[in-house]
């Protein structure tokens, strides 16, 4: 039998990027700073699942999509593997020439990693060191074997955070020899044969969108998630440019997806979109007929456990409120059985919205959006659903009275089924070459914080109250130590919030609930 001499083409991710996390909501920590979340904690909530020489069972989707473009390019199996990034040792060789690498947050300076530095600061813990993410992403640059047969690897790198690499500069102090950015199934097959070729490739390419009939089908599991839609189409001026175009995956795709899936031994399958509602939409108002078509085949399928989705947008939800009801029911959602679906507010401000997110309130008018939002977050908690929303705070042009409707609104979701997270804001999307939204990243207005705090200890007290929820798919076992870990987390939580932030908030917080914890 010939020896091993490692895969031709490895494709990997963190450890954190592509863990299954025991299938729980735990996956946001991988954001916090090692000062608070040491590598060991990484090992215990980020497990990862990987056969022989390190190729993964299950992994995350953008990499299943690469690898899936590369095969149906005419690379052999045999040759490509999606690695297990604690494992890269087994996988590379003399035999290996290149190393694609997706990356979410790699420097650790995204929205919600620099969220959870503000937290951790008016919980009195100050931070010095990178985010686990960022840690565990260098630990690929860094790794042995990389090191080791360098000179004969060409390294690619894309994925959503390749951003922060552009913009700091970073590439070749990382060895990076091309960043994709952009969709990369179209280009990923080109550059990755150059370069097995030992050609020249470029140090940037830019992936444009990939057209439906092109958008290839998984070889790999992909933790249950199946991409339903692709891009979005209301144009947030902060969000990523290549969700401009809206595009929905036929359903023979998506079935193929699910069934790699079930294969692999996944049984709990997402249904990935930015919005699902606009599913086989060719407007901003949803396909009702569609909808319920997708869902009606998807949930006859025998073999899986359960169904969910995972974004929705406010506008599209209310604009068909009986859809949202029946949607609820088809997944078997009520208040004994809920589901997390991910909302983004953006603002409580009519006047940020019309400039940053101008596409995101219709078909209703921009002026009427914190009613929207609070009319939907009240429609989906009726329909079965706990929101994870989230706002982005001090913008550059935001005045006072900006900051204040975005207070008003989080007051008065605090009687809600949500979390609000409220975001820093960090010139990205287009906005990342727009001069004056150039704005600092920290947090200037003692207002903001206020919002922050705010926010923030109310989403962990109801995250006390869903501990057990939050990880109720994990392994029995995992589920007891992780319910209880996110619990105890909490708890200390709340209580440096009150110990530490301002005592107005304090005072806020003790007139309204009379709670000491
Ligand atoms: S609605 Fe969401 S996905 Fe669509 S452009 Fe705005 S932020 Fe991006």
């Amino acid at each position: 039998m010939d020896r091993f001499e490692g895969f031709k083409i490895v494709l990997t991710g963190d450890e954190s990027l592509v863990s299954t996390y025991h299938h729980t909501y735990l996956g946001f920590s991988s954001g916090l700073p090692m000062d608070v979340f040491p590598s060991l904690l990484g090992n215990i909530i980020f497990p990862t699942l990987s056969g022989e020489h390190g190729r993964m069972k299950t992994s995350q989707y953008g990499l299943c999509k690469i690898e899936a473009s590369l095969i149906d390019n005419g690379f052999s199996r045999s040759d490509v593997a999606i690695v297990d990034p604690r494992r890269l040792d087994e996988a590379i060789g003399p035999e290996t020439r290149v190393l694609g690498i997706g990356v979410l947050d790699p420097l650790g300076i995204n929205y919600g990693t620099a969220l959870l530095r503000v937290v951790l600061s008016l919980m009195g813990v100050e931070t010095r060191l990178q985010s686990y993410m960022s840690w565990a992403t260098m630990k690929i640059f860094n790794n042995d074997a990389v090191k080791k047969y360098r000179n004969r690897i060409k390294v690619i790198v894309g994925g959503q955070g390749v951003w922060e690499i552009i913009d700091s500069g970073l590439q070749h102090r990382l060895g990076i020899d091309c960043i994709v950015e952009g969709e990369g199934e179209l280009v990923a097959p080109k550059i990755f044969r150059t370069a097995l070729e030992g050609g020249e490739i470029p140090s940037y390419v830019k992936g444009p969108p990939v057209p439906v009939d092109r958008i290839p089908v998984i070889k790999t599991p992909s933790r249950g998630l199946v991409e339903v839609t692709r891009g979005c189409g209301r144009g947030c001026l902060f969000c990523n440019p290549t969700l401009l175009m809206f595009r929905s995956i036929p359903m023979d795709k998506i079935l193929k997806e699910i069934a790699v899936n079930i294969e692999g031994g996944e049984r709990n399958i997402t249904l990935h979109s930015e919005d699902f509602l606009r599913y086989g939409s060719t407007s901003l108002l949803p396909n009702e007929d569609k909808v319920l078509n997708l869902l009606n085949t998807v949930t006859k399928i025998p073999e899986i456990n359960s169904i969910s989705i995972d974004f929705v947008t406010a506008s599209t939800a209310l604009s068909n409120p009986k859809l949202v009801k029946t949607v609820g029911g088809m997944l078997g959602l009520s208040d004994r059985n809920p589901a997390i679906i991910q909302m983004g507010i953006e603002s409580g401000s009519p006047r940020i919205i019309k400039i940053i997110a101008p596409g995101k309130p219709k078909p209703f008018n921009y002026e009427e959006w914190p009613k929207i939002v609070e009319e939907a977050v009240n429609l989906l908690n009726d329909s079965g659903w706990w929101i994870c929303a989230t706002i982005i705070v001090n913008l550059p042009q935001e005045t006072e009275e900006d900051i204040e409707m975005n207070m008003r609104l989080v007051e008065r979701l605090e009687h809600y089924n949500v979390f609000v997270f409220p975001l820093p804001f960090i010139p990205s999307g287009s906005l990342r070459k727009v001069k004056d939204m150039a704005g600092t990243h920290k947090i200037v207005s003692t207002r903001n914080l206020e919002l922050i705090a705010l926010a923030v200890y109310d989403a962990i007290k109801k995250i006390k109250s869903l501990s057990k929820h939050l990880v109720a798919k994990a392994p029995f076992g995992v589920r007891q130590v992780l319910g209880a870990l996110l619990y105890v987390a909490s708890v200390i939580g709340l209580r440096r919030l009150q110990r530490n932030s301002l005592d107005a908030i304090i005072d806020h917080f003790k007139a309204r609930e009379r709670i000491l914890i």
